[in-house]
């Protein structure tokens, strides 16, 4: 069987399945395998694209899925910091730290913290799915911006969340990191693929990269063989972890689903997409302990919109200090923001090239707030736009957490639409983020041990 793509989710699902003792190629279009869990090197330094923080649940399904090593190297960050103009608040991101300032610091009253943190913790994907966020947040805390601020802002920045979702993404999402804390991979993003990678030879895995997947080629109703880099490769079945309405619409293509699939899924909407602005520190500088993820905002009231402003108000900071690769005495800083593609796709090269400048300026001054003499420091700057990450992993308009909610159905009802063929990876935000697509892996690659089994 092929899985297309190498984000978590299609990483999980094909070692799942050569654990299995099943016949895997993983097929990647990029040189490096990750997808978004992306690292990349310049000029001495290493950078790491989404390793800001994910919940402790990973621990679990990579002692599980993956390996004990790579489970043990799961550590919790501890210094999580909101800036913004409605409060400044240290806090350790677990339900007894938010409990403790929920009551203490915004006055709100033990049992409705109590019940807030029971309901949140109690939402499963079969419950009411018609409750948004918004109605939800003003049920328990009704007129207070800066609660729902503290709750909702680390939410809108890891899946691009609003307050317009269904309340039950937010719950899920939330509770899952309010079980332990925030957790990074000591070693960093490389050092975990690196992993992953010996780990799937192990199991027998064939791993091809820069190996596109241009086309399904269907049979019968069945997948028959995927056209990679021009050659047909026969298979009974595909794992799609590449963006969905592409998967859908161009990999296999409406002409070879039925109608009643394929419009309806017409209708799924992507997820916004990001910036970030990676900056590295000289070789033999260093910079004092600032805390590890810092939510930085200058705008009065928490909006989701504003999130994706340009120029922007609001951003997360991650400090990479030496502990995160124990062994290399480097630093670096990661800044990540919400962006809409629209803002980034159509303009010309020296506008593109002017527009990355401002951000880059932008988050030094920011920044500077922080560390007075950061710009003495910084020895190289990049930043990404939504037009990079579309580059990079191929998914429309740079969508970087899948889809919407409604791509969930269309996510787990491909199988029924076309025989041997599924997805995984980022979907309807739950499915999205490091725990998010790996679980969705493992759930994706049971399901084609089933039909395997019975094909
Ligand atoms: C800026 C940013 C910060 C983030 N921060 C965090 C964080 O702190 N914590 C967290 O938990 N999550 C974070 N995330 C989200 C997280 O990284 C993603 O949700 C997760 O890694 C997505 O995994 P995936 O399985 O959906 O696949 P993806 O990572 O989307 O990868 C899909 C892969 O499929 C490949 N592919 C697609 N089509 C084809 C084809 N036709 N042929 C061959 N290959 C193909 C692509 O090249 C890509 O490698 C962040 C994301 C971004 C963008």
């Amino acid at each position: 069987m092929i899985v297309v793509g190498s984000g978590l989710g299609g990483l999980t699902c094909a070692n799942r399945l050569a654990k299995f003792g099943r016949k895997v190629l993983l097929v990647e279009q990029h040189f490096e395998l990750g997808g978004l869990a992306a690292y990349f090197r310049r000029k001495g330094h290493i950078f790491d694209v989404s390793l800001h923080g994910f919940p402790y649940g990973m621990v679990k399904t990579c002692r599980k899925y993956w390996t004990k090593e790579i489970a043990d190297a799961i550590v919790q960050i501890k210094r999580i910091i909101f800036d913004n103009p409605q409060f400044k608040i240290e806090t350790t991101f677990d339900t007894e730290d938010f409990t403790r300032k929920l009551i203490k610091d915004f006055g709100v009253a033990r049992e409705t913290t109590e019940e807030f943190f029971r309901f949140c913790a109690g939402m499963n994907f079969y419950d009411d799915q018609t409750t948004t966020t918004r109605e939800m947040f003003e049920r328990f805390f009704p007129g207070r911006s800066d609660v729902v601020r503290f709750l909702m802002e680390p939410i809108t920045y890891a899946n691009g969340s609003t307050l317009d979702e269904p309340a039950i993404t937010y719950g899920i999402v939330f509770s899952n990191f309010m079980s332990k804390g925030v957790f990074t991979v000591e070693g960093g993003t490389d050092w975990l693929i690196d992993k992953m990678r010996e780990e799937l030879e192990r199991n027998g895995c064939d791993i091809m990269v820069r190996a596109t997947a241009e086309k399904i080629l269907c049979e019968n109703g069945r997948v028959a063989a995927v056209r990679i880099n021009g050659k047909a490769v026969q298979t009974k079945s595909v794992v799609s972890n590449g963006n969905l309405p592409r998967t859908v619409f161009e990999l296999i293509g409406a002409e070879n689903l039925p109608a009643d699939f394929a419009q309806p899924s017409a209708q799924v909407r992507l997820s916004t997409s990001n910036c970030q602005v990676f900056l590295g520190i000289r070789e033999g500088e260093t910079i004092p302990d600032i805390g590890d993820l810092i939510f930085h905002s200058t705008a009065p009231e928490f909006a989701p919109d504003l999130y994706m402003g340009k120029p922007p108000v609001s951003r997360s900071f991650s400090i990479y200090y030496p502990k995160t690769r124990p062994g290399v005495d480097r630093y670096a800083i990661v800044s990540s923001l919400g962006a809409r593609y629209e803002d980034w796709d159509g303009l010309s090269p020296e506008e593109y090239k002017r527009d990355k400048q401002m951000l880059i300026d932008n988050t030094l001054d920011v920044l500077e707030s922080y560390l007075p003499d950061i710009r003495s420091k910084v020895d190289y700057a990049e930043a990404a736009t939504p037009k990079t990450f579309e580059r990079y992993t191929g998914h429309q308009r740079g969508a970087t957490f899948g889809t919407k909610f409604e791509g969930l159905k269309m996510s787990e009802n491909l199988p029924k639409a076309l025989g041997g063929m599924f997805h995984t990876g980022s979907a309807a935000i739950i499915m999205s983020g490091w725990l998010g697509a790996a679980n969705y892996g493992v759930i994706v690659g049971n399901n084609v041990e089933q039909y395997l089994d019975k094909a």
